[in-house]
């Protein structure tokens, strides 16, 4: 790994041991069915750098954007964060109390807007009635039963659940996403049934439990799946590519 992308996550607090552990555990220690994960990591945070996720200024805003973002584009949850912003909205209170049609206004830009509207209603709801609308205070909660608990929120699942788990509460978990789905069955390293918790338990169990590597590797795949591995995937020019992790053909 470079050495000024080593500096820059000493800066995050990231720590030397770990990116060793992560980027340099000898393949004689891994299992042949696993999937190289390091060298995965290795070669895409050379490509890449630190993403610096998430893109929101607060817990909440990532809270918010975690449910905004299914199926859509981030610059779209964007403009409805915004729109938020504008009607300082944007706090716990204010969504809480807000009708349900201005809220569904304001995600318009989010598309499924009124569906949208009901989970994020669902969300504060939860926060107002058992947590005294306190974000901190579900949020400070052991992350397995944070975990079930946002899980049990209508229209959150595991994907969203984890974003929140990861990205604002900041504990280990792994978010598994279409991208990530797509590289690893491209690859082989999954079959098209496996399900969403085993394609997470392939990072957990080869991985440090760490979130902050936790939060940089998934940024990662983001970009990998946005850059080189779309539908119609770029294998050519990917990084996998340069680091002999192309799929074989
Ligand atoms: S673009 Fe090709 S080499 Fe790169 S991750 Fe996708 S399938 Fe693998």
């Amino acid at each position: 790994m470079p050495a000024t992308l080593i500096k820059q996550f000493m800066c995050r607090g990231f720590r030397p041991a770990l990116i060793f552990k992560a980027c340099y555990e000898p393949p004689a220690m891994r299992k042949s069915s696993q999937p190289p994960l390091a060298a995965v990591f290795r070669a895409l945070l050379a490509r890449f750098g630190p993403q610096h996720w998430w893109p929101g200024r607060t817990r909440l805003e990532v809270c918010i954007g975690a449910i905004l973002t299914q199926n859509t584009a981030w610059t779209n949850v964007e403009y409805a964060i915004r729109n938020l912003r504008r009607a300082r909205a944007l706090n716990l209170a204010a969504l809480h109390a807000a009708p349900l049609p201005q809220l569904a206004a304001w995600l318009r830009p989010a598309g499924y807007h009124n569906l949208k509207a009901r989970r994020l209603r669902a969300f504060t709801t939860l926060v107002a009635d058992r947590y005294g609308g306190k974000l901190e205070k579900l949020l400070a909660r052991p992350a397995a039963e944070l975990r079930a608990t946002l899980l049990g929120v209508n229209g959150i699942g595991p994907e969203t659940a984890d974003c929140m788990v990861l990205y604002a509460a900041r504990r280990p978990v792994f978010v598994v996403d279409a991208y990530t789905r797509r590289l690893l069955q491209r690859h082989g390293w999954c079959g098209p049934q496996a399900t969403y918790d085993e394609l997470a338990a392939l990072f957990t169990a080869a991985l440090p439990r760490d979130e902050k590597l936790f939060n940089e590797f998934h940024a990662l795949l983001v970009a990998l799946g946005k850059n080189y591995c779309r539908t119609r995937p770029d294998c050519a020019k990917c990084p996998l590519t340069k680091a002999n992790l192309r799929p074989e053909t």
